[in-house]
């Protein structure tokens, strides 16, 4: 790929600036950027960027996207991050409208994915169960088909944000005599479709991200499975290497950089701002230079993916970004906690407490940092932990 500076990109970064300008709501941004927004905050953004053409910035033209560039799309993340915006349905737009516009049939991408666009169909991403994570081939959710339907059993783990969908895709086992991959097969179900119940599963941040979804007698129109019985294991591949991709996160990066500059800047130890401070200063510079490298990763696989590319070296570079993406969020989040000092022990404080505000006079500003290393734990688990993601690469480099 070519590093070149292209000035066709500042003149676009102008654009996506004076767009954020003019049409993003002040009322919607958020000085702290959270795993995913609110519901509210995240449709009514969705809707205004269909409005303006640019629902699908990760998508190519003819699947109704922009068709930007994978330095266009890092420009317009970078940039809606800095401006504060809500967050995408990264599950719509990275997972399921590739997989959908790769393998679903006209009616499938007609519905779906026009839902995705237009920010009125929020998706959930039903694969793990309870002993089937990283060995997801082991699933046991059943789909027996009858007649026009299938009939759903089970139950689905860690289903992220399954309380604010409004559908589901999932992987059942159909075919439980085949081999245990080509047994799967990929459904896409409506989440008020009877017989779907989601309990909350609450972090250790003491927010509410995931959940465990049951499913007792459900029906599954069979027109709402992507591709045929047992692709399930191949349309899983696809998508689960944008996911690997996905979670390297970068805005996120980018953004804890800046709150450390800023910590720098505001808290001070010695009688000098932190930011003077030799050691601090090496931390930031080793920081800069990783986020660097991360970000021409990012632009490395997302090209590649642009060009087609699944090869093992594709594949490959796509685990790498995880592991690398993802250890270097919680090393950044874990010192952004250890600059805070004792402001770093508050974990939250809400609106109504005005005495801890009054105590700690920084913590509109960082009190959300502590809960969130907390919760980040768990990236190096998301998407696939780190130890599956090694073995992917060890596997993949005897085949280049
Ligand atoms: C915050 C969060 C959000 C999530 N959101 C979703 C979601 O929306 N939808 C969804 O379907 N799932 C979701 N997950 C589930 C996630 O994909 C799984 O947790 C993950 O794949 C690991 O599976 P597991 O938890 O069953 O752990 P296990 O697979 O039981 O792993 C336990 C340990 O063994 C190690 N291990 C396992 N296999 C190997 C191996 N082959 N080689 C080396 N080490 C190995 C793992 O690295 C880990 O340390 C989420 C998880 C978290 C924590």
């Amino acid at each position: 790929m070519d590093f070149k500076p292209d000035p066709y990109l500042k003149t676009f970064r102008d654009e996506v600036r004076q767009f954020l300008s003019e049409k993003l709501d002040p009322a919607l941004t958020s000085s702290f950027q959270d795993f995913r927004s609110d519901r509210e905050s995240l449709v009514a953004w969705q809707k205004i960027l269909h409005a303006n053409g640019w629902g699908g910035p990760y998508w190519p033209k003819h699947h109704g996207g922009t068709g930007w560039t994978a330095h266009q799309q890092q420009i317009f993340d970078e940039e809606c991050n800095k401006a504060g915006a809500p967050s995408l349905d990264i599950f719509g737009h990275k997972l399921l409208g590739p997989a959908v516009n790769e393998f679903g049939d006209d009616r499938q991408k007609q519905e779906h994915c026009a839902k995705i666009l237009s920010g009125d169909r929020l998706w959930c991403q039903g694969f793990s169960e309870p002993g089937s994570g990283s060995d997801l081939a082991s699933l046991r959710t059943s789909a027996e088909l009858k007649g026009q339907h299938y009939l759903v059993n089970g139950q689905k783990i860690w289903t992220s944000y399954a309380h604010e969908a409004d559908w589901i895709f999932l992987l059942v086992r159909t075919n439980p005599e085949a081999k245990k991959q080509a047994g799967i097969s990929f459904l896409l179900l409506d989440m008020k479709t009877p017989g779907i119940s989601v309990r909350p599963i609450i972090s250790i941040d003491q927010r509410h991200h995931l959940n465990e979804v049951f499913f007792d007698k459900v029906q599954a129109p069979v027109e709402d499975r992507v591709g045929n019985e047992g692709d399930g294991w191949n349309i899983t591949k696809f998508l689960l290497n944008n996911e690997h991709a996905t979670t390297a996160e970068l805005p996120t990066l980018q953004a804890y950089f800046r709150h450390l500059k800023s910590i720098g800047k505001k808290l001070s130890y010695a009688g000098r701002p932190l930011a003077e401070h030799s050691t601090f200063r090496l931390r930031m510079a080793r920081f800069e230079a990783e986020i660097s490298a991360i970000t021409m990763m990012v632009a490395r696989v997302a090209s590649l993916d642009q060009a087609g590319d699944h090869s093992p070296a594709a594949q490959s570079l796509g685990s790498l970004l995880k592991i690398r993406g993802t250890e270097l969020m919680q090393s950044m989040s874990q010192f952004i906690v250890e600059s805070l000092g004792e402001y770093g022990a508050v974990s939250y404080v809400s609106p109504a407490e005005t005495s801890a505000k009054d105590a700690l006079p920084l913590a509109d500003d960082f009190g959300e940092f502590a809960a969130n290393a907390f919760f980040r734990r768990a990236a190096t688990i998301y998407g696939g932990s780190s130890e599956v993601q090694r073995g992917i690469v060890s596997k993949m480099s005897f085949q280049f």
